[in-house]
């Protein structure tokens, strides 16, 4: 008979943390919207909402002097988020500076995307010799699977921004959790790349993401257990190198931090302007076990 460890009874793992270097600045993340988002999901890793002010909105003039320094720093690609993005009234001319600069991403729930929305991305688009991806997150097929993570109608809504982008002209990048029990299978990720042709995308994009135990998800399942930690560990060159943290950072209202996934901890902010965050990381955080073990990557 084989003998199964439950994750209960897994010893927690001792010893110094690995230290990820910053091999070089490709990628800078925008948290534009701060931790202030329209929708409330129930898995949202940094727990955020309408009334969550904890990291505020982000001015244009801060994402201009960021870019700035960005610039100077050899950045070559860049990332806004939030929360939720578009609920930041400037993000549009935010956009413009850095699609001036290098490709540009934005990470959305979709819903406050109106066919002017639309139609305003377009023009984005059209006028930068750099590619602009969009990327809209989601959690299931319909309405019975989406909507208990992310909200009463929010299925509905989150289509229609799809929609909206795609009669614009814009492809965009559909994300999904773990959330979804079987969105990481083979026949899982068919059925939704099929249900999105279904719904009109001719070449739909898809990008599964697992889940981090931490924020609202670390009540609506659970919180990371002490054995998922990387103390002890020893990492390749080759594995701190596919760590996001080994080439990028994130800002916020607040100043630096080292990842996208750190933003709203303590632990994760390295000062005021990005010459401030050019060095070494320790790998301390539970959620560092998960990018090493799942390979998660939040860049496209
Ligand atoms: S997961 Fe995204 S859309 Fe949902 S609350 Fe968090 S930031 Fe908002
Ligand atoms: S959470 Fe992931 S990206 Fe952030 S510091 Fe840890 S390993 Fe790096």
């Amino acid at each position: 008979m084989e003998l199964v460890t439950l994750p209960s009874l897994m010893p927690t793992p001792t010893g110094a943390f690995p230290e990820v270097p910053l091999l070089a600045l490709d990628t800078l993340w925008f948290q534009v919207s701060g931790t202030i988002c329209n929708l409330r999901c129930q898995h949202c890793f940094i727990s955020c909402g309408p009334d969550n002010h904890r990291l505020g909105m982000m001015s244009l003039e801060q994402v201009l002097g960021y870019l700035e320094e960005a610039r100077d720093l050899g950045v070559r690609e860049y990332y806004f988020t939030g929360g939720e993005p578009f609920m930041n009234r400037e993000l549009v001319p935010m956009l413009a500076q850095a699609l001036a600069q290098g490709p540009t991403s934005v990470l959305t729930n979709g819903v406050l995307i109106k066919a002017e929305t639309a139609a305003k991305l377009r023009g984005l688009q059209d006028g930068s010799e750099y590619s602009f991806d969009l990327r809209i997150s989601m959690d299931g097929y319909d309405a019975a699977t989406n909507d208990p993570i992310r909200g009463a109608g929010t299925f509905e809504r989150i289509m229609q921004g799809i929609l909206r982008l795609a009669e614009a002209g814009l492809n965009p990048v559909i994300t999904v959790t773990e959330a979804l029990p079987d969105a990481q299978t083979r026949e899982g990720r068919g059925r939704f790349l099929e249900f999105l042709r279904r719904a009109g995308l001719t070449q739909p994009r898809l990008k599964i993401l697992p889940l981090l135990r931490m924020g609202a998800e670390a009540g609506r399942q659970r919180g990371y257990a002490p054995w998922e930690s990387l103390a002890g560990a020893h990492l390749t060159e080759d594995e701190l190198r596919a760590l996001q943290c080994s080439s990028c950072r994130m800002v916020s209202a607040v100043g630096v931090h080292v990842c996208p996934i750190l933003v709203d901890d303590p632990v994760g902010g390295m000062g005021r302007r990005l010459k401030d965050s050019l060095r070494p990381f320790a790998l301390a955080h539970p959620a560092c076990y998960t990018c090493k073990v799942d390979g998660l990557s939040c860049t496209t």
